[in-house]
């Protein structure tokens, strides 16, 4: 049999059969009897991310991203801090793009600085920029598949391509494109990263993280872990073990119902304009033909009138107003009040996150259902 497909794969990798037991058990023990073997390295304790839970979760998490080695963290921001901090010492440099996810920009503003690790921001389109940021101590390159909430695509190819150059390790978090949407490691990353708590597990009912790439780097962002903390508890291990079963399903009909949403926006007179990679409208359009398997179930859409918000939100019946993404419901938010609230009005306007753009993340209701929503609720 030939290499079994990712849909296949996230349904049968890392289910050790337990006692003939179908689905993985939650394993909820903290620790575990050490019989012959007496060393540090062989404890099984939950915070060293190796007990049951872990093994199997992690060979699931591996196969998704098609990677050697994979760990899970108790959230998103773990492992991007976890990663980040086990790649980079005081005196070191790192090269990320500008528009990351909220928590990552402030963890590169204001958390690495304070440690000594300087950051500089690039626009991940201008490879003549990453040059000029380059200096004798830059380690890594840090980016991702697509950004928040213009669902732009970067040229990921180029930065895969300076990243060897250099001997810079690169980084991406793949949260937005999931291993459907986007191959990081196929592509020649050396590292994927996750909020598992959006579309990995799918089902807004937990926090957790993920860490994807070469056993070596793996390892050595586990035993930042294993110092820092950030481990995933058992159940939660259960959960992101069950949601990642459907991800392909739910990823490919989230796709197909925001593209469908995308094109009925587009055409609505009191929209002025919709940002979804499967829009030939969409800036970055030839890019995501070329890199994305599918475009995502992220989209963005600008209302003429921004004085419209509110009764938009008041008449909607089927989306929910809340922050996060990638579950079974469509979310909505304003990115002007929420994820880009610290910017300045002039700061937003200049990066095209205007008072009347809004942000879904598609769920898996009936597209019909969510275009007759919109339909009354614009009217
Ligand atoms: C949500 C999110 C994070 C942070 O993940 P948490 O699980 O909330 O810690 C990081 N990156 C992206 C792109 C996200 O959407």
């Amino acid at each position: 049999m030939s290499k079994p497909k990712l849909e296949t794969m996230l349904i049968h990798a890392g289910e050790p059969r337990i006692a003939g037991s179908v689905t993985m058990p939650i394993f909820q023990s903290s620790t575990f009897e050490n019989k012959d073997k007496a060393g540090y390295h062989d404890i099984r304790y939950g915070r060293l991310s190796n007990t049951p839970s872990h093994d199997a979760l992690h060979q699931k998490l591996a196969a998704a991203e098609g990677a050697e080695a994979a760990l899970a963290t108790s959230s998103g921001m773990a492992a991007i801090s976890t990663t980040l901090l086990s790649l980079l010492r005081a005196g070191d440099h790192l090269i990320a793009q500008d528009s990351l996810y909220g928590g990552t920009h402030d963890l590169l503003t204001h958390d690495l600085p304070a440690l000594g690790i300087e950051v500089t921001r690039v626009s991940g389109d201008d490879a003549g920029s990453w040059e000029k940021a380059r200096r004798p101590r830059t380690k890594a390159f840090y980016c991702e598949a697509i950004s928040n909430p213009l669902v732009r695509v970067a040229d990921l190819e180029g930065i895969v391509a300076f990243a060897r150059k250099h001997s810079l390790v690169s980084v991406i978090d793949n949260t937005f494109a999931t291993p459907m949407g986007f191959r990081p490691i196929d592509r020649g990353f050396d590292l994927a990263v996750h909020s598992a708590t959006k579309y990995l597990n799918g089902h807004s009912d937990l926090i957790a993280g993920a860490a994807m790439g070469s056993r070596a780097l793996i390892e050595k962002v586990k035993h930042k872990l294993d110092h820092l903390g950030g481990s995933l508890d058992a159940h939660a291990c259960f959960l992101l073990q069950r949601g990642l079963k459907t991800l392909a399903v739910r990823f490919r009909q989230q796709s197909q119902t925001a593209s469908e949403l995308a094109r009925f926006l587009e055409r609505h007179p009191a929209v002025s304009r919709v940002y979804h990679p499967s829009l030939e409208s969409h800036p970055d359009y030839a890019r995501a033909r070329k890199l994305l398997a599918f475009p995502g179930a992220m989209l963005s859409f600008e209302l003429r009138d921004a004085a419209r918000v509110p009764r938009l939100f008041e008449r909607m019946t089927l989306p929910i107003k809340a922050p996060s993404l990638g579950g079974c419901e469509t979310l909505i938010t304003q990115p002007a009040q929420t994820s880009h609230a610290g910017l300045s009005p002039s700061e937003r306007q200049s990066i095209g996150i205007t008072d009347g753009v809004l942000r879904l993340s598609v769920g898996l209701e009936a597209a019909e259902d969510l275009i007759a929503d919109f339909t009354q609720a614009l009217e």
